[in-house]
């Protein structure tokens, strides 16, 4: 028969790269905690009435990128492109947002119907995080330089920080239609989907990946020229904030969110070391976004983490982060031995919480259960043959210390004596 695949441009994700996965997402738990952050897991489909209102009808995920589908009831339904609408509904939804300051984040699985390629795939994984209630911009400034130590934490030296204000749609709005005017003169230069954005979505025009498109933004007119003095204050407060923490960044007047409720802040981490897919963490303010979705209006801010990209770099680096080996592996000698193995493992287990022990199990010769422990790494093995079993001993063998001897140890100091050479080998 014939074999069935996965789904183009989604992924497994096997257990000789998942402890890279483990290790970020452990540091990234480390990190927002300590930030004081809480975890959200909303549902990975949603009404895509949600996604519609709040990334908007005429963007590429909308569009073109969402899995949609009816369900048996005949609602259209969508796998999530994205978090942030979710994060915003069930905010909304269980009372979360009004009147109170909420420092949110999630993990999972996002999906979008791109061409797959490296760096960019149909189920990727996001870490997003979100706060609610602050108007910033002390904030934005936490939420940049958290993410700065996250580089930190990671090792990961070759990323940095981009970063434009929208200001507010009062100042957007005279701007929007000199931007209009400006494309209207190009219009034989600029690509079709651009003419398509052109009254609906102009600022969407300015981070065009067209070539054509993009020589005609060059010139176009800037936002930073018809900021107010709201919009201006937040920005030079966010530098000054920036400045004051050591952290570097460039000021992009071409990076933009294309839709009202984006206000203030917008920045990108990019990185030279992936290639075409470079930003490995986007964010931004959305104050305009909780009323937009059905709430009363909550200022906000939020960002997300591809850790695909994130994985990638790590793996790519000489210290990459390597599985850990079992503490111990216990060699069974003899099917008649099998029960007091089983029942010596569990007591160990028992003895030692945290112990990471390996029983052998399926048979076979001595030679092949120590080839097999010295495969996985184990830092021990321990033998159960038939003499340590009549003189109530168990051997035990270091495999990662060269020189070092092996000793036959009784059964009741098994569990103080394997405490203290972990403790030996590990320093
Ligand atoms: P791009 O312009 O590259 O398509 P985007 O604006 O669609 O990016 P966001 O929606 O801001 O990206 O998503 C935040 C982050 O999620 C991105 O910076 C990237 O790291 C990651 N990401 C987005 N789409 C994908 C994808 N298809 N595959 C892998 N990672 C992705
Ligand atoms: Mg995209």
């Amino acid at each position: 028969m014939k074999a069935i695949k996965s789904i183009r441009g989604m992924h497994d994700i096997l257990p000789e790269s998942i402890h890279v996965w483990q290790h970020l997402e452990g540091r990234l738990r480390g990190l927002l905690d300590g930030y004081g952050y809480q975890e959200i897991r909303m549902p990975v489909v949603e009404a895509t009435e949600l996604f519609k209102r709040s990334i908007g009808d005429v963007t590429d995920i909308v569009e073109k990128e969402m899995y949609t589908f009816e369900d048996r009831n005949g609602d259209s339904l969508s796998l999530r492109p994205e978090g942030t609408a979710s994060c915003v509904r069930a905010g909304i939804q269980h009372g979360l947002l009004h009147n109170q300051i909420q420092r949110l984040w999630y993990l999972g699985p996002m999906f979008r119907h791109e061409r797959p390629q490296k760096g960019r795939y149909r189920q990727f994984h996001q870490v997003g995080v979100e706060v609610f209630g602050l108007p910033g911009p002390d904030v934005d400034a936490e939420m940049i330089a958290m993410t700065a130590r996250l580089w930190k934490l990671l090792g990961l030296e070759n990323v940095r920080l981009e970063l434009n204000t929208l200001g507010t749609p009062a100042s957007r709005v005279r701007y929007r239609d000199q931007l209009i005017a400006y494309f209207e003169q190009h219009r034989d230069s600029l690509d079709e989907e651009a003419l398509r954005r052109l009254h609906d979505n102009p600022m969407r025009i300015l981070d065009s990946k067209h070539p054509e498109t993009r020589a005609v933004v060059a010139n176009a007119p800037s936002l930073m020229d018809h900021l107010d003095a709201e919009s201006r204050t937040h920005f030079d407060s966010l530098r000054a904030h920036l400045d004051a923490l050591g952290i570097a960044y460039v000021h992009n007047p071409r990076l933009v969110r294309g839709l009202d409720y984006y206000t203030h802040t917008v920045f990108e981490w990019i990185t030279d070391d992936l290639g075409a897919q470079g930003t490995v963490c986007a964010g931004g303010r959305y104050d305009g976004l909780v009323e937009q979705l059905g709430g009363r209006g909550t200022p906000a801010i939020g960002m997300a983490m591809g850790l695909e990209r994130l994985v990638a770099l790590l793996e790519a680096r000489e210290d990459a982060p390597q599985p850990p080996g079992p503490d111990a592996y216990l060699v069974v000698g003899g099917d008649e031995l099998v029960g007091p193995a089983l029942e010596l493992a569990e007591r160990l287990r028992s003895e030692l919480p945290g112990l990471r022990l390996v029983q052998h199990c399926g048979g076979g010769s001595f030679k092949s259960q120590m080839k097999r422990a010295d495969r996985l790494g184990a830092h021990f093995a321990l033998v159960l043959g038939t003499d340590e079993h009549a003189a109530g001993t168990v051997t035990v063998k270091p495999l990662r210390s060269p020189g070092a001897e092996q000793s036959a140890v009784p059964r009741e100091e098994l569990a103080r004596h394997l405490e203290q050479a972990l403790h030996a080998s590990a320093a």
